[in-house]
């Protein structure tokens, strides 16, 4: 330890990660006055050196996907040159391992910010029955907050980061705050159309990006590129809308390159500081706070309180209950892609809009009692005329083969002709589901990683299965022919981490035997530990995570923010 550094001053808060929790802690808790500094693992972000927007294929090697066409076949950067990420499915010299007989694909993003810079921004209500799930049907265990204890951090949520969507009194989502949504595409119309007749809501999409002028953040100019970043930030990124602007202001620290690698705890059990490895001298520091909010995303905080062990945290940190790590969900995914010759000889226009669908499908069938699976799913849609890309075409190869100028006009026929569907479901959280620390192996700083295992039940394939069957009669309805229909024991269902909604591992709820967290993301065991990624969630309702984890991490900044101010943390 002889070169071990000690940050000499003493923050008020420490917070480890930056993406939608991490953001939205520093913002809160910095506007109150509280000097925070955040470690953050990956780089420092510059959106107008790193951010691809308005780039054209043509404009750099390989048209995008890399050396050999590596991102075109899966191997390299995850989404291809043009997605923003400093990160990805495989992180060098940051491995993680998986058990016997399980799957499970865990995507990371380094760079302040993390996984916001990128993410679809669709963002959803839970609805109030989503909060109390054992209630209804008696499978895994209640929120310890209900819908009304969270919805005004939904309004300040959606009000601050600016949320499409249209008002619709429609229980399975709520409705919100909402700036105007874009009006549809054609092929989503058609998509209507055959929704409308077989009684499955469309409606506007609800999505973190800005239609109106917001807090100096220009609106959204429709150029379709959100998933390379945003350079006006009209498309919501806990980077560019919460923290720049807190560093900005004041009482902002960032520690970026830096990598925690072990909480620090007194005899009392409370933590004082945080252990890091500075990744640019590879030398490992440490830092005290009054205060530790962990925001590393759901199983990397996990990952950090299992390596955090001493005589009085034997298990880790937080970890009496040894719940640290369970009950890991993930979203329940599966795709279709129709041909609907209805489309055929349109008018070719811009269909780029906001970066995705102006559509989507809400649940529908929460109150039928003969479904053969428990809770349910969303529809996310996908179509129109992208822009061609590596790759391009391929799905007419697929169904008609051949070359040359026949090939050429039959693409060209075909163009904006596919339509895509993607159920988003609910997963029933299981004990086969965990990450836990693999003893044989460590990262490249000498910190142990984590071992994932997964599981999906028969409630999650039976549920893919009925996605299967309203993709097929929604493709059907529009006079198209389905084009990819799944291979049994093959894309059946999405592997587990797929979908990029893993969340759970640190609970929330009442009892410190049976969760790791209270009502306000507070360590039962450890007053000033707080968890405000989606490791605290409870359950895995079908809307995308991201704006209930803002939601939650708000409401634990005003509580924290209000307990210190009492004295009590
Ligand atoms: C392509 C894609 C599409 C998605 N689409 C949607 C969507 O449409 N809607 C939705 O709701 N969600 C979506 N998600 C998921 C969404 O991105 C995540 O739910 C959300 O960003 C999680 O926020 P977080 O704060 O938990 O963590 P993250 O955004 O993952 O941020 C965690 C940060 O912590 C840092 N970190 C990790 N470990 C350490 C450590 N030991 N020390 C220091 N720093 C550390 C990481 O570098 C990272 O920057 C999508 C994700 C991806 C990748
Ligand atoms: S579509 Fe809108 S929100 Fe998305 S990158 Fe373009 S301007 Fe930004």
């Amino acid at each position: 330890m002889a070169n071990l550094q000690r940050e000499p001053k003493k923050y008020d808060v420490v917070v480890i990660g930056s993406g939608a929790g991490g953001g939205t802690s520093v913002r809160v808790l910095t506007e109150k006055g509280l000097e925070c500094a955040l470690i953050e693992a990956g780089p420092m972000l510059d959106p107008y050196s790193e951010f691809k927007e308005h780039q054209w294929p043509y404009q750099v090697d390989h048209r995008g996907a890399e050396q050999g066409g590596k991102a075109y076949f899966g191997k390299g950067k995850p989404f291809g040159y043009f997605s923003t990420t400093s990160g990805g499915w495989q992180l060098d010299g940051e491995p993680y391992t998986v058990g016997e007989g399980s799957q499970f694909q865990w995507f990371r993003s380094r760079i302040l910010g993390g996984r916001t810079n990128h993410y679809g921004r669709m963002s959803f209500r839970f609805s109030d029955y989503d909060f109390k799930p054992y209630d209804k049907d008696g499978l895994g265990v209640n929120w310890p907050v209900s819908y009304d204890d969270i919805s005004p951090y939904y309004d300040k949520a959606e009000s601050f980061i600016g949320v499409t969507g249209s008002v619709e009194g429609i229980r399975s989502a709520p409705d919100g705050i909402f700036q105007p949504p874009p009006p549809p595409k054609a092929h989503e119309l058609l998509i209507k159309q055959a929704c409308d007749g077989l009684g499955i809501p469309c409606i506007p999409n609800r999505r973190a990006v800005i239609t109106t002028p917001l807090n100096g953040r220009a609106p959204c100019h429709y150029c379709g590129h959100c998933n390379r970043g945003c350079l006006t930030a009209s498309a919501y990124s806990s980077s560019q809308v919460e923290i720049l602007p807190a560093l900005e202001k004041g009482n902002l620290t960032i520690f970026s390159n830096c990598m925690a690698r072990e909480i620090l705890t007194d005899d009392s059990g409370k933590v004082t500081g945080v252990s890091y490895i500075d990744k640019e001298s590879r030398q490992e520091k440490q830092i005290r706070c009054r205060v530790l909010v962990l925001a590393a995303s759901a199983c990397e905080s996990s990952r950090l309180l299992l390596n955090s062990k001493s005589p009085r945290f034997p298990d880790g940190v937080a970890n009496g209950s040894g719940l640290v790590g369970r009950f890991l969900m993930d979203t329940v995914g599966f795709s279709m892609r129709g041909y609907v010759p209805a489309l055929e000889g349109l008018p070719r226009y811009n269909t780029d809009g906001f970066g995705g669908a102006h559509l989507y499908m809400p649940w529908w069938l929460f109150d039928d009692a003969k479904l053969d699976f428990p809770r349910g799913y969303h529809i996310e849609i996908g179509g129109g005329y992208g822009l061609p890309g590596v790759g391009f075409g391929g799905s007419t190869i697929e169904r008609h083969g051949g070359f040359g100028q026949g090939l050429k006009e039959q693409i060209r026929k075909e163009y904006g002709c596919f339509v895509y569907f993607a159920g988003r479901g609910e997963m029933i959280p299981n004990n086969l589901s965990y990450c836990e620390i693999d003893p044989q192996v460590v990262d490249q700083w000498g910190i142990p990683v984590l071992r994932f295992h997964f599981k999906w039940s028969d409630y999650e394939w039976k549920q893919a299965r009925h996605m299967e069957k309203t993709f097929s009669e929604i493709i059907e309805a529009m006079g198209g022919t389905v084009q990819n229909p799944p291979r049994p024991g093959d894309r059946g269902i999405s592997v587990g981490g797929e979908i990029i909604h893993e969340v759970g591992t640190v609970r929330m709820g009442d009892s410190p035997k049976a969760s790791v967290l209270n009502a306000f993301n507070q360590a039962h065991e450890v007053p000033n530990l707080f968890v405000v990624d989606g490791g605290c969630f409870v359950g895995n309702p079908d809307k995308n995570p991201t704006l209930t984890i803002n939601a939650l991490a708000w409401r634990a900044a005003d509580y924290l923010a209000e307990e210190m101010r009492k004295g009590n943390v």
